[in-house]
């Protein structure tokens, strides 16, 4: 992905370490604003906010994990130099404080496109541990968003996870990781993550898990249709949608389940298998339409 050189995001937060290896924050967003707009017109999100309340939204796990519960296993510490970290550190701030920046750049322009106002997020950066208005979370969990305080969180050691134990690589990857989580963003401000949590307290697990699947390939849905928008924009190298797809597959319940414990038991599949992620995040690449995304009233 050409990022470099284009606007970061002003709506992160960076807590890691107070003082420690990655020293202050302050660094991310940049004071120049380059309005890009990735909206293309008549995208039609009355229809879809319509279409998904209208639909059966059901709750999320409020420590919303990209990807299934627990089997991320713990990023064991990296232990490099301290100019390495520090370097590395600023390179990936600067990456996502970019991809942040063009999420918000789409949104605002689809929302717009349709006379409706998009509340950008927060992202916040931490190591090993955070507090959240969902609870604390530990780095083991991965990258979540939590709708009590709309952030997204995201301890970047996760992407060397994603790369080394995933076998996902690319920046387009971890950019999709962003777009994903931006996506249950979308959803709670458009009232499918109030509803869902609201109707999953009387579902059981299975039923749970079955409707998380729904809202979670919704999110690809979504992060697929940011990255149309962001091919739109010339800034999709070769290669950048494979890496997103092959990122969507390495973190499907199914092959993530083989992975950790060698047999799948699908009922506690609650992100969808390999195959349904990478579809869905297809769906939303190709046309970039909103109403592509309904992962509720079609069959998943
Ligand atoms: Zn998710």
């Amino acid at each position: 992905m050409q990022w470099r050189g284009r606007r970061q995001s002003s709506n992160v937060e960076d807590r890691r370490g107070g003082g420690g290896m990655f020293g202050g924050g302050g660094r991310m967003g940049g004071p120049m604003r380059i309005p890009v707009r990735g909206a293309g017109g008549g995208l039609g999100i009355t229809g879809i906010i319509i279409l998904l309340i209208a639909a059966w939204i059901f709750g999320i796990n409020p420590l919303e994990l990209l990807s299934g519960g627990g089997s991320l296993g713990g990023g064991g510490g990296q232990t490099q130099s301290r100019t390495v970290d520090t370097k590395a550190s600023d390179e990936m701030t600067q990456f996502v404080s970019t991809v942040l920046a063009e999420t918000e750049d789409t949104w605002n322009g689809i929302f717009q496109a349709e006379g409706q106002t998009y509340k950008e997020p927060r992202m916040v950066l931490f190591s090993r541990q955070v507090q959240s208005a969902c609870g604390t979370a530990s780095s083991a969990s991965g990258p979540f968003y939590c709708p009590n305080d709309q952030r997204v969180y995201l301890d970047t050691t996760f992407f060397q996870q994603l790369d080394q134990q995933f076998g996902a690589s690319g920046d387009f990857a971890q950019a999709y990781v962003i777009a994903h989580e931006v996506g249950h963003h979308v959803q709670n401000l458009t009232g499918i993550l109030p509803r869902f949590n609201q109707m999953r307290q009387s579902m059981s697990p299975e039923e749970a898990n079955r409707m998380s699947v729904r809202v979670e390939l919704q999110a690809d849905c979504f992060a697929g249709v940011w990255a149309h928008y962001t091919d739109q924009k010339g800034l999709l190298e070769k290669g950048d949608v494979e890496e997103a797809l092959n990122a969507a597959t390495q973190i499907g319940d199914d092959t993530l389940q083989k992975r950790s414990q060698g047999y799948v038991v699908p009922d506690s599949f609650n992100h969808g298998t390999s195959a349904q992620r990478r579809s869905w995040f297809q769906r939303g690449v190709q046309n970039g339409r909103l109403s592509d995304c309904d992962t509720f009233n079609n069959p998943v």
